[in-house]
């Protein structure tokens, strides 16, 4: 008796001793009377008892007439380790016990059969038994530890039962190993003969598919490149790591194209057909017999009419001598606004007009902001403004601004940068004295919107193109400016 806060630094040797001891066989008796009492008599013989040298790890304590405990002190690691009560055995003055192994009640299980009353002589033989198991180790992987921490401590089945738990409340030895923290499944048998107790073993697979489901959705949270957060509200430490990954799938992207590219042209080379001279006659000639043909089929007022015939007048024509239909250049024109690369590779086949005859006709008026009297001339023509009736003439205006990419460019052949904000001449100089007086920067800023003004005919099909100006978002009093002046021409 009073051993309470005795440490005993050979427990290790002396448990050692008692293991190689089998469990089942009956203990000589140590302080043994036969015992042919009632159960109080049992009881106060408990309670007398003397425990023998190798179970003088355990402590006893009684703290009421009814109940009488014995206990177990954990190992210290260090000295600045606190002291820690293992394993709890409660004997009730009924003979009933239970055992707590580190808070954890465990249940009676089939290890303990046979102990469901006590004497003198079970006690002793049951306290070496409770010695010889080990406690189950559950699963302190480093990795489940922070997914159930994550997770409020406790694991939860498919029917919102609790089927695991952290358990923090003593060390945890496994493989050799010391962990202060494990998880183990709500029917942990706690005590085992063996390594591991059999529902911690069966509960590692459900353990293992939460986590690869936990470790799935955190990734998706920590990659702000899929997570639909626009990029303004993005911490720059997310904005980078964004960066980074739009990068690298760039990166990929145009391997990918080069690898493309490659197989293209190993493709055209391998399977594509030279056109010789003899060939291209051959085809010319088969063209020239079935003329006819095609020019019977089509009506002479239809596109595929012309079309055949611009196509077989200037095949026999050298680039310098051919001249194209009005529609046809149209038709070119509208290809090649498409796709110039496209328009290219189909002039491989047909002949169509070259890319500097083209730009002869998009650039017939030089491109500029505002109105410009070569576009006005050009509207009048448009409008048949002399043949015209009064009722012909009533117009509309109308307006749009689009964004537009930001950046300046350098006009070679006007000698001027292109990109900045211009409203026209009055617009420009109210903006430069109202910065004159506000005392702002002098600086003109680079336009990120186009505004297009079209004049469309009221009671005509008239719909044409006017003017553009680049603002940076026009205000009611500069587009009322621009109409004024509009209207005036
Ligand atoms: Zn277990």
């Amino acid at each position: 008796m009073g051993r309470i806060g005795r440490i005993h630094k050979n427990d290790k040797r002396k448990r050692r001793k008692l293991l190689c001891h089998p469990v089942g066989r009956p203990l000589k008796p140590l302080n043994h009377k036969p015992s042919s009492h009632g159960p109080q008599e049992l009881f106060t013989e408990i309670r007398e008892l003397q425990l023998p040298p190798s179970l003088s790890h355990w402590n006893v304590k009684s703290p009421s007439e009814s109940q009488h405990i014995f206990f177990k002190i954990q190992e210290q690691c260090n000295s600045k380790q606190a002291l820690t009560v293992s394993h709890t055995l409660t004997v009730n003055s009924d003979l009933s016990w239970s055992l707590a192994v580190y808070g954890h009640q465990v249940q009676c299980s089939p290890l303990f059969i046979g102990y469901e009353r006590l004497t003198s002589n079970s006690l002793l033989s049951l306290l070496i038994k409770i010695d010889s198991f080990n406690m189950c180790p559950g699963h302190p992987d480093e990795h489940f530890i922070p997914m159930v921490k994550a997770k409020g401590g406790i694991l939860l089945s498919q029917t919102e039962s609790v089927s695991g738990m952290l358990d923090n409340s003593g060390l945890h030895c496994l493989n050799g190993q010391r962990y202060s923290e494990t998880v183990r499944s709500s029917k942990c048998h706690i005590l085992v003969q063996g390594i591991k107790c059999f529902e911690c073993v069966k509960y590692r697979s459900t353990l293992r598919a939460l986590y690869s489901k936990w470790t799935k959705q955190q990734s998706q949270l920590d990659q702000p490149i899929n997570s639909p957060t626009n990029d303004r509200w993005l911490k720059p430490s997310e904005m980078r790591e964004r960066l980074q990954e739009v990068r690298s799938k760039l990166k990929t992207a145009e391997k990918k194209i080069d690898y493309l590219k490659l197989k293209i042209k190993e493709s055209h080379e391998r399977l594509s057909i030279a056109v010789d001279d003899e060939l291209h006659e051959g085809l010319g000639q088969i063209i020239m017999e079935h003329a006819p043909e095609i020019k019977s089929k089509y009506s002479p007022n239809s596109f595929h009419h012309l079309f055949w015939e611009q196509q077989v007048e200037n095949m026999q024509k050298i680039p310098s001598q051919r001249r194209w239909h009005p529609m046809l250049i149209r038709w070119c024109l509208h290809l090649h606004m498409l796709s110039a690369a496209a328009y290219d590779a189909v002039r491989h086949v047909l002949v169509l007009p070259s890319d500097r005859t083209l730009r002869d006709y998009t650039h017939f008026i030089k491109s500029g902001i505002g109105i410009q009297n070569e576009v006005t001339m050009q509207l009048m023509k448009e409008a048949n403004i002399d043949a015209s009736e009064e009722w012909q003439k009533f117009v509309a205006l109308s307006f749009d601004e689009i964004k537009i990419k930001e950046g300046i460019v350098y006009d070679k052949h006007e000698c001027r940068i292109i990109g900045f904000v211009d409203l026209g001449p009055t617009n420009n100089h109210l903006a430069a004295f109202d910065n004159a007086t506000t005392a702002q920067s002098s600086t003109i800023p680079v336009a990120n919107h186009m505004l297009t003004i079209m004049v469309r005919g009221i009671l005509t099909n008239l719909c044409f193109p006017y003017t553009h100006y680049s603002t940076n978002g026009v205000t009611a009093v500069e587009l009322q400016c621009i109409l004024n002046n509009m209207g005036k021409h």
